[in-house]
Order: C-alpha cells, then sequence, then structure tokens
C-alpha cells in the first residue's frame, strides 16, 4: 500500500502532571507528582501504545498532540521516548504536525532543543493573560516575562508554529486589559491564537469563591462585550476566526509570508470527525464509529496499559449524524453537505432539512456554494448562540 492510499490518523498523548493547579481548573491532574510516578506512566504510555500497533498499521500519520495537564513539566527525555516509541509504528514525516501544550512556567532552552530533536514542530503555550494581577488571580505558575522569553526561545531554537491560549472574562478583565493581552500577543506574530471563556466547574477554588461572592469576575454584559471585542481585535489584526474560539495567521500577513495554513491540523481532525487514537489515561479514540475511553483511574492505568480502551461504544447512526452537525458547525466554514452524504449515505437534507432551514430562517445559519461544494454553515450569531443552536441537532 502506498502512503497515498493509507486512511489518515491522529494520535493524542495525555500528560496528567501540573506543577501546581490553576485555581480554575478542573483537569484530572497530579500535583506535582513525584518522579517514580512519572517514570511508572511514561513506561505505562510506551507499553500502550506498543500494545495498540495494530490500530495504526497501514495508516498515514497525520498529527501528534501531546496534551495535559502539562506535558512541558515533565523530563523531555520522557516526551522523546514517547514520539519514538510512536515512530516505530507509525511513520512521522515532515508534514505530521507534532504539537507539545507547554506551560511557560516549564520551558528551558535545553527542553526546546529535545523538542525539535524529537521532531516536535508546533507548541501551544498557555499563556492566558498578559496582565500580572489576573495571571495571579488565576493561579498561574508564570509571569509574563516568562512568557516573552520562551517564545522568544522557541522561535529561535527553530519552532516555526506558536501557538498561544489567551482566556477572556477572567477576574479582574476589562475591555482595555484584554486588548493590552492581545496586543502583547499580536506584536510576537504567533501563527495560532486560541481565546477561550473562563467556564467556572464545579470543586474547584474559584467555584466556592464565587459562592461566596469572592470572585471578581466581569459583569454578564461586560464579559459580552469582551468576548466580541477578542473576535474583532483579532481578525483586524491579521487572524482568521476558523472555530468559535480558534484563530490562525492568515496568509498574505507579517509571520505568514508563505501562505501557509496555520490551522491546527490535529484539532481539525477532532471537529471533522477523522479518525484519532488517544494515549494515557482518561485519553478518548475514535475509530470509524467506535469510541474508546481509557480508565480515568491513574493506578489502574499504570498496572495495566495493555488492556486499554475499556469502554467501546458503537455509536449509533443518529449519534454519529448529530456528531458530525455539532463537530462540524463549531468551525466557522461549516460543513460540507456531500461530506454527510458520503459519511452515511443519506442526504442530509432528509435528516436535518427542517431544522436547517429553521436556522436560516432565523439568520442563524447559512448556505454557500453549489453541489458538491454546497457548505452549512453558522453565521457569527448562530455562533454567538451555538450552544443553543447545536443542541438542536440532537432532537433529530
Ligand atoms: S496548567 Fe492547565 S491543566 Fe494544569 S492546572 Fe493549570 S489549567 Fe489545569
Amino acid at each position: 500500500m502506498t502512503n497515498k492510499d493509507k486512511k489518515d490518523i491522529g494520535i493524542y498523548v495525555h500528560i496528567p502532571f501540573c506543577v501546581r493547579k490553576c485555581f480554575y481548573c478542573d483537569f484530572n491532574s497530579q500535583v506535582p507528582p513525584s518522579e517514580d510516578t512519572v517514570f511508572f506512566y511514561t513506561a505505562a504510555l510506551l507499553d500502550e501504545i506498543k500494545a495498540s500497533a495494530g490500530l495504526l498499521e497501514d495508516r498515514k500519520l497525520s498529527s501528534i498532540y501531546i496534551g495535559g495537564g502539562t506535558p512541558s513539566s515533565i523530563p523531555s527525555s520522557c516526551i522523546g521516548r514517547i514520539i519514538d516509541r510512536i515512530s516505530s509504528h507509525i511513520d512521522i514525516d515532515e508534514d505530521t504536525e507534532v504539537t507539545i501544550e507547554a506551560n511557560p512556567g516549564t520551558l528551558t532552552e535545553l527542553k526546546i532543543k529535545d523538542y525539535v530533536a524529537a521532531g516536535i514542530n508546533r507548541v501551544s503555550l498557555g499563556l492566558q493573560s498578559a496582565v500580572e494581577d489576573e495571571l495571579k488571580a488565576l493561579g498561574r505558575i508564570h509571569t509574563f516575562e516568562d512568557f516573552k522569553k520562551n517564545f522568544d526561545r522557541l522561535y529561535w531554537g527553530g519552532i516555526e508554529n506558536i501557538s498561544v491560549d489567551v482566556m477572556t472574562s477572567i477576574p479582574y478583565q476589562t475591555q482595555e486589559s484584554l486588548i493590552k493581552t492581545l496586543d502583547e500577543v499580536i506584536k510576537l506574530r504567533p501563527q495560532h491564537i486560541s481565546a477561550y471563556s473562563l467556564i467556572i466547574e464545579e470543586n474547584t477554588p474559584f467555584y466556592d469563591k464565587l459562592r461566596y461572592g469572592l470572585l471578581p469576575l466581569p459583569t454578564e454584559d461586560e464579559s459580552y462585550y469582551i468576548y466580541k471585542l477578542a473576535q474583532t481585535y483579532l481578525t483586524q489584526n491579521g487572524y482568521r476566526r476558523y472555530e468559535i474560539s480558534n484563530y490562525s495567521l492568515e496568509p498574505g500577513n507579517e509571520g505568514n509570508k508563505e501562505e501557509k495554513d496555520y490551522r491546527c491540523r490535529h484539532n481539525l481532525r477532532y471537529w471533522d470527525r477523522g479518525d484519532y487514537i488517544g494515549f494515557g489515561v482518561s485519553a478518548a479514540s475514535l475509530i470509524g464509529d467506535h469510541r474508546f475511553t481509557n480508565t480515568k483511574d491513574l493506578n489502574e492505568y499504570a498496572s495495566d496499559p495493555g488492556r486499554i480502551k475499556q469502554e467501546d461504544l458503537v455509536l449509533r447512526p443518529e449519534d454519529a449524524m448529530a456528531e458530525f452537525m455539532f463537530l462540524g458547525l463549531r468551525k466557522t466554514d461549516g460543513i460540507r453537505c456531500a461530506d454527510f452524504r458520503e459519511s452515511f449515505d443519506t442526504d442530509i437534507n432528509e435528516v436535518y432539512g427542517k431544522v436547517m432551514r429553521h436556522h436560516v430562517d432565523r439568520k442563524l445559519a447559512a448556505f454557500s456554494g453549489e453541489d458538491e461544494e454546497r457548505r452549512f454553515f453558522l453565521t457569527d450569531t448562530g455562533l454567538d448562540l451555538s450552544n443553543v443552536v447545536m443542541s438542536e441537532y440532537l432532537l433529530y
């Protein structure tokens, strides 16, 4: 089988460790783990990858995404071993997007050198804010200076594709302070920016503070203006919004003269329902219409990583169709109607015609293109109300 005939797959690797817990985070991560735990966990990951070799056979690897937690908090030698193990089962070529998530408080020149040597070509840096008081309020372990220093190190170290996370609706944030954060980030011309709104989750210090009225969050109106401001400011400064919260540097702008597409290929795979396999504790996989999830229990995972993919859920066609809609409609260019027919052997209008027309009539969605290239996408208003709009695809 030639490379061209092989079906694409993406790989996600979960590293469930952080240096310290941020006040808003409800992820299942250990803080800080002992050295032994990290090494045991890495060994378990290597075993799981080996045990899953069959799932990687005759596939072309489109992306690897090492996320967490804070993958950059563990020794870079562990990351190198994980990528090595993957490459012993499936080719990683220069076309493969290999991302690691990094906290600016955990990077060093040496780690970056090791990442590049291991084949990492994209780094997603969690900044959240350029305002020190906001960083402190979030419980982040880094300063803005740490971020800037490490952004430069990444750039000079050979990482040409950097993504920066910023957060909106955080304590003390105003429209002016958001502009300050965005200005500082835009000056650096990262290839990609994610702008997520803070969500207050149960069992976090923020949740308790909010209950007692001690969390100085922007008001609901202010939050909405901040969210809209992030959108307009980024798009006016050369970034294309391609998903509800994600922006890529448009071709022709400083930082992208070569006209590259800097959308995150790995995340596009999720939204397009492409196949991916997740390694590590609580990691999820989608292969065809099979969804698998690994155990959430670190000890259970580390004691028997060969016994993976515990929950094997075969999606019913109606669930897979609903997923196709609410994941695909997260992208600003929406879904291609012909893809629906190719995936489910059914015309999209037969299943969703009524609800799609209803959304078009309310100016929440629109069509573009003709015939094979006909697409259906949410308008800005539809994206603003995406939770409500997308839930309507679950009912049909
Ligand atoms: S670094 Fe990320 S995963 Fe870790 S505690 Fe903070 S928000 Fe959560």
